[in-house]
């Protein structure tokens, strides 16, 4: 029978009952955890988001309320009135913060029962990702899922203070609004007010937190949802969350300072870390040179180095050919991998860059008598020493080559760098490295568009050395943007922005964006900026992902409360659903033909 919780109040949380409380009277409301039947005496381990806090029932002391406990079950609500006292010794649970306790129940009152749970609430249940979503406030009472949201409230709320006491303004920005590119597909909203009109979900607030620095706020920081439409690759959702922030007046050191502040206080008061600051800063060719990509793990070395010039007239034709044709010999050292590589990881590694389009992946053994390895025959004395010299390999070493362009030599061994750590144990728990890369290319050439699109997003300002290239080298005109990279995650990308109308204007002509839909997406913003906008500039973070790091979690789903599946379907709510045909017709859409496929 389900009973009131009238005249009772909640006096202490599970994790609260501790020794101080001994011979008081508490009254807890909570989640029957566990069960047990001592014969006699029955042991309820009760839960709520504060812990474990066992209780017991003693036929002799109350034989009414005994009774009453043999018939709840795991997930029961219950109320619970009693007196704290110690545990016999042989009962004491060093592993709870209330193990040397327990409450010994007068009163209980069942305040809902529940269905036996699809799994386990306890931490160490196996269930899968499925399960766990569908019932995803069961999954939430497992008191460590539970923490990582509690811990990511604990980021949200040292992040207002911090950007707060910094003076930054927290502005809501609308959802309901144009399209706002970010390099990603827009969710559209249709608008029934509107026929034939939509809404775009912003992929960020980008331009909204501009006109704020154009409306003289001259700070703006907002925890704030993104929505982009993208094919979701393993650690992507639908709709995510940046700390979004933009300040005026402000050049790249403003802002990266005022960011590595943000990061160094979470740090510090999550993890008990200090971060050394300012944090190391990485042009993007040397990103691309020395790590093969542009967001760098920095927690180990494993550094490509360009031996290019030294193999460009070798007897190997394997290297010589692509130097020649324009390419490049890149290489990698492994230090002490011989006596840790087999030859099955040897042959996998080749197989790895044959996988990323490679031909192959030449490498070597450094020894006493020399190199060993498939390639090393056609190297003559002369290229061996010289590339002994310029990578510091040693005996005991193996290094790895790449030869080709120098676009898929970066991409190939960036991946094989990655490996290799791996494989090595470079990467230790509970390291970090933060750090920034700069410089970015302002465009990328799309081949599928067949035209410049933004690396960041077009109101990044080009680099005032490189402006006239925009019209007549667009491909080398360099961006005054910055990512910030922790353990080899992007978590963050901002930049100055372009505050003058012409250069605005100059940047999406070289974007193929020309005056006429310049005027018809953004005619708006361009006007906004011919009204005094102020040098500014900014970033976002990602909250998502800060938080997964923080807590040594690889899925950001870990993290978000109701989170997606990567087909973009929350299995809890079953959306996206079907909409009615009534519901469509007001809002002018014809219905779509039934999925016959399913
Ligand atoms: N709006 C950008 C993004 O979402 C960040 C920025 O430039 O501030 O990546």
């Amino acid at each position: 029978m389900i009973e009131s919780m009238a005249g009772l109040s909640r006096t202490h949380l599970c994790g609260e009952i501790s020794e101080g409380l001994l011979g008081s009277e508490v009254t807890i409301m909570a989640w029957v955890q566990h069960r047990r039947d001592h014969g006699g005496l029955v042991f309820l381990d009760m839960r709520d988001k504060t812990g474990l806090v066992q209780t017991v029932f003693n036929p002799q002391e109350d034989p009414d309320t005994h009774r009453k406990s043999h018939d709840v079950r795991p997930e029961w609500v219950l109320a619970l009135r009693g007196t704290v006292r110690r545990r016999p010794p042989d009962m004491v649970n060093p592993k709870i913060p209330t193990g040397a306790v327990e409450v010994l129940i007068k009163e209980l009152r069942v305040l809902n029962d529940s269905k036996t749970p699809p799994f386990v609430v306890e931490d160490d249940a196996q269930v899968s990702e499925s399960v766990r979503l569908k019932y995803r406030y069961l999954d939430l009472r497992r008191p460590r899922q539970g923490g990582l949201l509690a811990l990511r409230d604990k980021v949200a709320r040292l992040t207002r203070g911090y950007y707060s006491s910094n003076g930054f303004l927290d502005v809501e920005t609308p959802f309901l609004t144009k399209s706002t590119p970010e390099g990603a597909r827009d969710f559209l909203v249709p608008s029934r007010l509107n026929p034939s009109r939509f809404y775009a979900l912003p992929q960020s607030p980008q331009l909204f937190k501009q006109l704020l620095m154009v409306a003289g706020f001259d700070r703006y920081c907002q925890i704030v949802r993104c929505f982009r439409d993208e094919d979701l690759r393993s650690d992507r959702q639908p709709e995510f969350t940046q700390v979004d922030m933009e300040m005026s007046f402000a050049e790249e050191d403003d802002v990266m300072r005022m960011a590595e502040g943000h990061m160094a206080l979470l740090f510090r008061e999550v993890l008990g870390v200090g971060l050394r600051l300012p944090l190391a800063r990485l042009p993007y060719d040397q990103a691309m040179l020395g790590y093969g990509c542009d967001r760098p793990d920095l927690r180990y070395g494993l550094r490509i180095e360009e031996i290019s010039d030294l193999l460009a007239d070798s007897e190997a034709k394997v290297f010589r050919d692509p130097v020649r044709a324009g390419g490049c010999v890149r290489a990698i050292v492994a230090k002490g991998a011989q006596s840790q590589l087999s030859r099955k990881q040897l042959d996998d590694l080749v197989a790895l860059a044959q996988s990323l389009g490679a031909r192959g992946l030449a490498w070597v053994r450094v020894t006493p008598g020399g190199w060993q390895g498939p390639v090393a025959k056609f190297l003559s004395q002369g290229e061996v020493e010289s590339i002994t010299r310029r990578l510091s390999a040693a005996e005991g070493d193996i290094v790895f080559f790449g030869a080709d362009r120098p676009e898929l030599v970066s991409h190939v061994l960036g991946q094989i760098r990655a490996t290799l750590a791996g494989l090595l144990g470079l990467v230790r728990d509970g390291d970090y490295s933060l750090s920034w890369v700069t410089d970015f290319p302002m465009f990328e050439w799309s081949q599928e568009e067949k035209r410049y699109v933004a690396s960041h997003h077009p109101f990044t300002a080009p680099m005032e050395e490189d402006l006239e290239l925009l019209e007549t080298d667009p491909g080398n005109v360099r961006a005054r943007a910055y990512d910030l990279v922790l353990n080899g995650s992007e978590i963050g990308g901002g930049s100055i922005r372009t505050h003058r109308r012409d250069i605005q204007e100059r940047v999406f002509l070289a974007l193929g964006i020309g005056p006429g839909e310049a005027q018809a997406k953004f005619g708006f913003f361009l006007e906004a900026l011919s009204y005094g906008a102020p040098p500014h500039g900014g970033i976002a973070l990602g909250l998502d992902r800060i938080v997964a790091l923080l807590a040594g979690r690889e899925s950001i789903r870990d993290v978000i409360a109701f989170p997606k599946t990567q087909k973009g379907v929350c299995p809890l709510t079953e959306a996206p659903g079907p909409a009615g045909p009534g519901q469509l017709a007001e809002l002018g859409i014809r219905s779509l033909p039934a999925n016959k496929g399913g």
